[in-house]
């Protein structure tokens, strides 16, 4: 039987009209307050860099969307780590911003980790912050990052049953393969954490039964990764030289034989954005009791 394609884009398009609805509500609720605020997000970006635009520009459109308030910040190339650090600080304590977003990569006078740390843990809403790391680590409420919540949430609203399932991830960076691992582990699924030093790596993934791929090289896992019926979810966005963006999983192989797959693009991708939306909205509730 050919593979169930999970249609991230799907999900993402229903789960976005959930949050519209939810948003009007509070909107609705909050009405005769005079120091009602709706949710605000707050998006940095330093530079120019067009990808970052793109991604930026995205996510405003997102909050919109859905009617969440979006304040754009765009500071100079060169702006200091000081200046950045500063915005933050300003951000942290203003009562209409409940998300802030730093659009990464930052240049090269800046240290991401130190501007991260500068975000509020409560308004995190990327999740990368050092306490926000922690409490996932330790199976407590937090911001999680929105990939990895992303891929979880596709598994969960599918019904893919999680538990005592073995998952295999591959890769181990902090804002992908780590905390997509701890969500797993959160729910009671098998996991095994590989990386550039596994050895026969093909051999560890076909113990699989979901197979998580978050490598950032295109077409990597092929079918002899892959235990027949297995589910396959594919992180990677890698852009080709003919400009198309493809993942890390070689489709056209793994398709016919594992028994859930997501496609690039139409997959994980447009549930990260999704998962940031709902991610300040859980950071609104947070910070204002409001619901
Ligand atoms: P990353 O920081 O570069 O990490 C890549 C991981 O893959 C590392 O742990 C690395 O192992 C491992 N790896 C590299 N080559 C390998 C090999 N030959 N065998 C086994 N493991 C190998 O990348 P990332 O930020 O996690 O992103 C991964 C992919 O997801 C990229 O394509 C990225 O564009 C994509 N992504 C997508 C979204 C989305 O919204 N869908 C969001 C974020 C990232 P070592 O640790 O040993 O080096």
């Amino acid at each position: 039987m050919p593979a169930m394609i999970i249609s991230g884009k799907e999900l993402a398009a229903q789960l976005r009209s959930e949050m519209t609805e939810e948003v009007a509500q509070i909107r609705e609720n909050g009405k005769a307050d005079k120091h009602f605020c709706p949710p605000g997000l707050a998006v940095i970006q330093v530079g120019s860099d067009p990808a970052s635009s793109i991604y930026v520009s995205n996510k405003k459109k997102a909050c919109e969307q859905v009617g969440i308030m979006s304040f754009g910040y765009s500071l100079d190339v060169n702006a200091t780590q000081e200046e950045l650090i500063d915005l933050i600080d300003t951000l942290n304590r203003d009562p209409r911003v409940h998300g802030i977003l730093c659009q990464l990569p930052l240049p090269r006078q800046m240290d991401e980790f130190s501007v991260i740390c500068a975000i509020a843990p409560e308004k995190d809403v990327d999740g990368f912050h050092p306490v926000n790391k922690g409490l996932l680590s330790i199976g407590r409420e937090c911001l999680v990052s929105c990939t990895p919540l992303g891929c979880l949430s596709l598994l969960k609203n599918l019904g893919i049953p999680i538990a005592g399932k073995h998952c295999v991830v591959i890769g181990r960076s902090n804002i992908v393969g780590k905390p997509v691992s701890q969500l797993m582990l959160a729910e009671n699924a098998t996991v095994t954490i590989t990386h550039s030093r596994t050895n026969d790596l093909p051999a560890v993934c076909r113990e699989a039964d979901i197979l998580i791929a978050a490598i950032g090289k295109q077409g990597f896992v092929t079918a002899e990764f892959v235990k027949p019926g297995a589910v396959v979810i594919d992180v990677g966005i890698n852009r080709g030289e003919d400009g198309k963006v493809r993942g890390d999983v070689d489709f056209e192989s793994v398709y016919p034989v594992a028994g859930a797959i997501t496609p690039v693009p139409g997959g994980v991708g447009p549930m990260t954005i999704t998962m940031l939306l709902k991610n300040t909205i859980h950071a609104y509730k947070n910070l204002t009791g409001r619901s």
